[in-house]
């Protein structure tokens, strides 16, 4: 049957008020994998994100704005649609929830459900947030009943409201889930869908007449479709259910979720009791994630330690962080975000493996065999004998979403092929006068080519754009994502003629980068306390200019007073000034200074002083600890005004 040979996979549909994270960037890019490889496998793959944008939240942040719910999904989406841009992201499909196809969707799936009798009419109560116009499920509740979002007290609220007759089917869904035990993935997640099924289910409340920016209920538009209920439907839109029965069947029965583990009840219990009454088939696969903390932090706003992934893949360059990501959690565990780990990563795995297997064996084509990778009778080695093995490996662990597994096959490929280097001593095979000696030089070379070939092509679905560099570097003119595992015969690559090119990874100097790390996190200055504003007019009252110091004499008794006297050009002046514990008199005798000439005199230590020297200084109890002169910065006649 042809459907076997498609693959629909999903990310769930981000929230449009979101700034997007390194949680949503994980999702996505684990998702892009998956497609990139099953493209490869040969499947018809649809590969669907997007975005989830009605709820009371943006119809809040929206008025704050001053603009309508629509210009602003309009505007924010885009931050999403960027991300996948950078992260090369090869999704089909972008689905927002405003649009028309969806909107009309989640209408008749509403009404069939109406008109079958699954969705009636009753009163739902709960615990509501007034100002925010929200209701706040028990769990999310703060201490004594108070509002999670804005602290104030809540009150319980009665509305009129269309249920979901879920409870009806949740039987089937038993039944469904003990047939087909890797419908939810990891297991620790499906015990926990089992479990909560058969406590008992009871129907969910799928409309709100509190709420305005939403779907609204066909006939019945007082009521706008609960959000959830909404966004799960995107799934069915984005492949044609209402308009497309031939794009649908094709696709349907090989849906894949990926979610994170905060919303599988909605994923595997309310989303599939809705297809279940639908009299659909259930999604094949829903895979949940775990979280990402940050240096063994949870991440948040409050504690300012959001990675941003538009900053790593500026910093560490994109595939780096790609492989990062997948390389470094067990799929369904939760993570631990930290640079230092990416950087020994990239260090370790990308420049020290990967980059001088590359640099290694192509040197050596070149040094031997003047660039062309030679032939030999028998290919086979350690390595060509190891390769199906390795294959087999990914594709297993892929099947389970075991993304690290994966890398892990390929990277212990990719170390022994760096290890037959040692073994085969090439360089003293070069140098032997020896037919045989000659004949093996051959053998190993080809070799080495061939696992370079090979790693291409398995690091492509992860890798994309290293993968196309290292084919680039082969000579091969294909990009290894357009190629099949299936077609890769060992040994072919003899003859290519190679094109050495840069490195694939450059090293990170640890210590340079730990340096730049702790200037980045070096405190910054406390923000001072400032003056009230003030007009230009007022500045203009004081009058500054450009004098020098033509004499300096100690005042006796006074510890901190030098008595200066100052040439301004047009006069010579007499000014005391509290600078003594920072300058010798000689150090001040001759230097150019800002001094404010308007300034009522004043009588210090008996000397009258006429004018106020310019000082920067930082201070500390009211004293000041460092203090340096303000001094023109260019040559300037004395009297010059400052302004
Ligand atoms: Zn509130």
């Amino acid at each position: 049957m042809a459907q076997d040979k498609t693959f629909y996979i999903t990310t769930p549909i981000y929230y449009v008020n979101d700034i997007p994270h390194i949680g949503h960037a994980y999702t996505t890019i684990a998702c892009d994998t998956m497609a990139r490889y099953k493209r490869m496998k040969g499947y018809d793959v649809h590969f669907l994100t997007g975005t989830d944008e009605h709820g009371q939240k943006i119809q809040a942040a929206a008025e704050t704005k001053g603009i309508t719910p629509q210009q602003l999904v309009d505007q924010i989406h885009v931050n999403f649609k960027d991300l996948w841009r950078v992260l090369n992201i090869s999704n089909d499909d972008f689905i927002r929830t405003t649009e028309d196809r969806h909107i009309k969707t989640v209408q008749a799936v509403f009404r069939k459900l109406i008109d079958q009798g699954d969705i009636y009419k009753g009163t739902y109560s709960g615990y509501y947030c007034v100002p925010d116009e929200t209701y706040v499920p028990e769990n999310a509740m703060g201490p004594n009943k108070t509002c999670p979002d804005c602290g104030r007290p809540l009150t319980i609220m009665e509305e009129e409201s269309y249920f979901f007759r879920g409870s009806k089917y949740v039987p089937e869904l038993i039944k469904y889930y003990e047939e087909h035990m890797k419908a939810v993935m990891p297991r620790v997640r499906y015990n926990e869908i089992m479990s909560f099924l058969k406590g008992g289910v009871r129907d969910q409340s799928v409309s709100r007449t509190s709420l305005k920016w939403g779907i609204p209920v066909p006939g019945d538009e007082k009521h706008v479709i609960y959000v959830w209920f909404d966004a799960l439907i995107n799934y069915m839109t984005a492949v044609g259910y209402l308009d497309n029965p031939e794009m649908f069947s094709k696709y349907w029965p090989n849906v894949r979720h990926m979610v994170g583990k905060d919303i599988i009840r909605f994923h595997c219990v309310t989303w599939p009791l809705m297809l279940l009454a639908l009299g659909l088939p259930l999604p094949a696969e829903i895979i949940a994630h775990g979280w990402w903390t940050v240096d063994g932090e949870k991440m948040s706003k409050t504690r300012g330690n959001v990675v941003d992934p538009f900053k790593m893949v500026k910093a560490y360059g994109l595939d780096a962080f790609r492989y990062f990501l997948l390389r470094e959690v067990p799929f369904g565990n939760d993570g631990d975000f930290s640079e230092l780990a990416l950087v020994s990563g990239i260090n370790s795995d990308l420049a020290n493996d990967l980059g001088n297997l590359l640099n290694r064996t192509l040197q050596m084509i070149q040094s031997y065999r003047e660039g062309t990778v030679p032939s030999c009778s028998d290919a086979s080695s350690e390595l060509s004998r190891m390769y199906p093995e390795v294959l087999s490996r990914v594709d297993e662990a892929l099947n389970n979403y075991a993304y690290d597994e994966a890398l892990k096959a390929i990277w212990e490929f990719i170390s022994r092929s760096n290890k037959f280097i040692d073994e085969t001593m090439p360089w003293k095979l070069a140098k032997s006068q020896e037919d045989s000696d000659k004949v093996s030089l051959s053998h190993v070379l080809l070799n080495l080519y061939e696992s370079l070939r090979l790693a291409g092509l398995l690091i492509a679905p992860f890798m994309p754009d290293t993968a196309k560099r290292i084919y680039s570097q082969l000579g091969q003119d294909a990009d290894p994502l357009t190629l099949n595992y299936e077609s890769f015969t060992w040994g072919a690559g003899a003859g290519s003629t190679i094109k050495k090119g840069e490195v694939l990874f450059p090293r990170i100097d640890l210590k340079e980068w730990k340096k730049a790390r702790e200037a980045e996190n070096a405190p910054k200055a406390e923000e001072p306390p400032h003056e009230a504003e003030i007009g230009i007019e007022d500045f203009g009252k004081v009058e500054m200019r450009v004098a020098q110091v033509v004499k300096c004499e100690e005042i006796p008794k006074s510890k901190k007073l030098y008595k200066l006297e100052v040439d301004l050009g047009y006069e010579k002046r007499t000014v005391c000034s509290g600078i003594k514990a920072f300058f010798t008199t000689e150090e001040l005798t001759g230097k150019r200074v800002i001094l404010v000439t308007n300034l009522k005199p004043a009588k210090l230590m008996g000397i009258e002083s006429k004018g106020m020297i310019l000082c920067a200084s930082v201070k500390k109890d009211g004293k000041s600890e460092q203090l340096t002169l303000l001094t023109p910065e260019k040559d300037i006649p004395l009297g010059s005004r400052v302004s």
